[in-house]
């Protein structure tokens, strides 16, 4: 098989055709600027409107509720740090052990900066206990932190019973839901979240393009001052292409079949189900309720790195979710706070799938999987 299998969509997702073809007029002949008074800048902005209400839509909100960002990381930085500086006098944020790193390192700043960050642990399978996080609120917490989706074993958090829970004590929660969108819906209807990230290459739309969604009388500073664009919460003229990009990916969503959210699932339970069958030493990192798209899977006492070398050998892309992503051979954060024991954390493969799979595909991975293994045990045997 010669062409490539992409199982590394939690990493990025391929742009749909649509949405590069929606693009492409912004980068050449509709370049005029959005805030211009004239008439061709104006259409420009309607585009933007246009855009900006079908991202509103995919998640339940209302377009002036919606800002758009240059990703998920501008967006973590902008609700934590915008919602911290309009409350100047609050000092105490909650977060948890297992946050993509875009959400630990403001953390790690603050904290440098004197702010006081609880951490809350996970169980073996990667959940939160809600009581922990009732125990922790106090009347200084200013903010809580949370991610839906798990960016390296797809568990979710239940992020409405923490939204409660944070409203009861007056407490704004922000959601990072750049891993959960369009694995899942989403409405923040029934979520009583302050806000809520977004990134758009995650749900197979451009890169550098993200959205900040800020609940009605939800108090943020901007963190990039200049222009008034983006309702006085993001300076700079706008990445038109990126946001026409984002609206028809998130279009897309909301058009496709809500039955491919069962399609996906089975798809990576056959993967996962192929994989243990196949290999003794396979075990699955995580369980309860997780995206439809994720595996997380541990080859005790092998290498990550050499298991996905032979991997791209073979076609195949897939990730180590974050463990060893500095190139250091530090094991996953994630991984260490649900207690997976080293040996076990060290051969973390992340399998990420999406609509675009197919059960061909997932099955040839199935197949080469136990030859790969046994290839690098007895490389590891011989050492
Ligand atoms: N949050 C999570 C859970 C992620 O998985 C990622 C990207 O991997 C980000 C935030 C950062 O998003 P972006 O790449 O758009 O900056």
């Amino acid at each position: 098989m010669s062409r490539l299998i992409y199982l590394d969509n939690n990493a990025t997702t391929q742009p749909l055709p649509q949405v590069v073809d929606a693009m492409l007029p912004f980068l050449r002949d509709s370049y005029a600027n959005p805030s211009s008074v004239h008439r061709f800048g104006q259409r420009i902005r309607h585009e933007i409107d246009l855009a900006r209400e079908k991202v509103a839509s995919l998640i339940g909100a209302k377009p002036r509720e919606v800002i758009f960002t240059s990703g998920g990381t501008e967006s973590i930085n902008l609700a934590i740090r915008g919602l911290l500086r309009a409350l100047p006098n609050k000092r105490h944020v909650i977060t948890s052990a297992v946050e993509h790193s875009a959400v630990r390192k403001v953390c790690e700043r603050l904290r440098d900066e004197g702010y006081e960050i609880d951490e809350l642990g996970v169980d073996h399978e990667g959940s939160l206990d809600s009581a922990e996080l009732e125990g922790k609120l106090r009347n200084d917490t200013a903010l809580v932190t949370l991610m839906h989706a798990n960016n390296e074993t797809g568990m979710l958090f239940h992020v409405k019973e923490a939204a409660e829970l944070c409203k009861c004590h007056g407490v704004a929660l922000h959601v990072d839901a750049v891993q959960a969108v369009g694995k899942m819906p989403l409405d923040i209807t029934s979520l009583p979240l302050a806000v809520m990230s977004l990134s758009a290459h995650k749900f197979h739309g451009p890169k550098g393009i993200g959205a900040l969604y800020i609940r009605r009388r939800t108090r943020i500073e901007p963190l990039i001052v200049g222009g008034s664009q983006e309702r006085n919460t993001r300076g700079g003229t706008e990445n038109v292409a990126g946001i026409v990009g984002m609206g028809t990916a998130a279009e897309a969503i909301l058009g496709r079949d809500p039955g491919e959210v069962d399609r996906v699932r089975a798809l990576r339970d056959r993967l996962e189900a192929g994989i243990l069958a196949a290999v003794p030493i396979a075990r699955v990192n995580g369980g309860g309720d997780r995206v439809c798209n994720t595996t997380n899977i541990g080859f005790s006492g092998l290498q990550a790195e050499a298991i996905l070398m032979l991997l791209s050998e073979a076609g195949i892309c897939a990730s180590s979710g974050s463990a060893c992503s500095s190139g250091s051979l530090e094991p996953s954060h994630v991984l260490k706070a649900m207690g997976v024991k080293e040996r076990v954390a060290h051969g973390a493969i992340r399998f990420s799938l999406s609509h675009l799979n197919t059960q061909d595909e997932v099955d040839h991975v199935v197949e080469v999987m136990p030859n790969l293994v046994s290839r690098l045990s007895s490389l590891s045997r011989e050492q």
